[in-house]
């Protein structure tokens, strides 16, 4: 039988759950509550009276929001109490930062977006960045102090206990505690997480996952990564690294990757790679958005090309399906725009996942886009800020 101490911790972390949920989706009713959390009706319905009563979330008569199922009469929607201040996402991509500042319901007040050399320079993105942050609170009448949180999304896999970006990833960043110091520039608490788990975040709470509770998103873009979802929670692992496919190994003694083994799925596919692959048979240099183009068009050397890339990542992708058991598989970042790719990997799922495995889940492109990381990231600030 559980002692009293391990249900208190139960207990508390269901509710920080629920008060994720109304962070991150904004008014919800209870049986949108239990959808999306996994929890029972019993439970949930006990957690939101609980919530009430210590005014932390109120019943609403906000109909704006359309009613997400079913018919009938509309629910009663609860949202979190009298949210002020707002919070900022972040997103340092590899060659750009995205910057959004949003209202406690999460609703985007400003964005904006640099194209910056982000790997080689480090401390001048983080100044850069800040300078965003502050601009785009001023735009949204907000002073920085006004602001309780920022996510920050890391286009490399963070270590959870140092803080550190890994080794090797990007040059330009060794040594260097992103959140902490973004946090230093700003005065604010920053968290960071990588792309993969903020893109995650992003479709679970405004994209194609809403309501789904077992999903892998895959981030393919110049690198592969996965964010896990499991029973409606982001799977972060024991050190904050889980859903490094990209670093599986798929050809013993292939090309060296960046995080210094051989062989590693992203040195088949990324976006470089696939470029790579091309341009001997074009006269004109190639980019990932011709590319894609050239998808549209039926062009045969670049589908040839996109659903050898599917298939690869497809065949990692169901090692893990086996494991996991996911009903959705999302694929994002740019290469998620490629219905060939997207294709591609659904057949070898198919081909290589045992067949109940492969039944159980549907593949689609993400529906956030270019935005999914930044989305992700804001998504985070708001549930630390509930949470805290
Ligand atoms: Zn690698």
């Amino acid at each position: 039988m559980a002692s009293t101490g391990a249900l208190e911790r139960l207990r508390a972390g269901n509710q920080r759950a629920v008060l994720s949920l109304l962070a991150g989706e904004g008014p919800m009713s209870r049986a949108d509550l239990v959808r999306a959390s996994g929890l029972s009706r019993t439970t949930v319905s006990s957690l939101v009276a609980e919530l009430i009563g210590a005014g932390q979330v109120i019943e609403t008569d906000d109909r704006a929001r359309p009613h997400k199922g079913g018919s009938g009469r509309p629910p009663v929607l609860v949202r979190l109490s009298a949210p002020t201040g707002g919070v900022a996402g972040v997103d340092v991509g590899h060659g750009h930062v995205r910057v959004a500042v949003a209202d406690r319901a999460g609703t985007v007040l400003a964005e904006d977006h640099a194209l910056v050399d982000v790997d080689a320079h480090g401390t001048e993105v983080l100044d850069r960045t800040a300078a965003m942050v502050r601009a785009l609170a001023a735009r949204s009448e907000l002073s920085v102090e006004e602001l309780q949180a920022v996510g920050m999304c890391i286009p490399a896999p963070l270590d959870r206990r140092s803080a550190r970006i890994r080794t090797g990833i990007m040059p330009g960043w060794q040594g260097l505690l992103p959140g902490e110091e973004l946090e230093r520039r700003l005065g604010v608490p920053v968290h960071a997480d990588n792309d993969a788990n903020l893109g995650a975040l992003a479709e679970l709470h405004h994209g194609i996952a809403r309501g789904r509770h077992d999903v892998i998103y895959l981030k393919v873009a110049s690198g592969v990564g996965a964010g896990i979802i499991l029973g409606g929670r982001l799977h972060r692992g024991a050190s904050g690294i889980a859903g490094e496919i990209g670093h599986v190994q798929v050809g013993e003694d292939g090309h060296v990757c960046r995080c210094g083994n051989r062989g590693c799925l992203e040195t088949m596919v990324s976006a470089a790679r696939l470029l790579e692959l091309l341009q001997p048979a074009y006269d004109t240099p190639l980019t990932m958005e011709r590319l894609l183009a050239l998808d549209v068009e039926g062009d045969a050397g670049v589908r040839r090309v996109l659903t050898d890339a599917g298939r690869t990542i497809g065949r990692a992708v169901a090692d893990l399906a086996n494991s996991l058991n996911p009903e959705l598989v999302v694929v994002g970042g740019t290469l998620g725009g490629s219905p060939t790719l997207v294709e591609g990997l659904r057949g070898a799922i198919d081909r290589y996942a045992q067949p109940d495995t492969a039944a159980a889940l549907d593949v689609v492109p993400g529906a956030l886009g270019v935005r999914s990381a930044v989305v992700g990231a804001v998504a985070l600030a708001i549930a630390r800020v509930a949470a805290s």
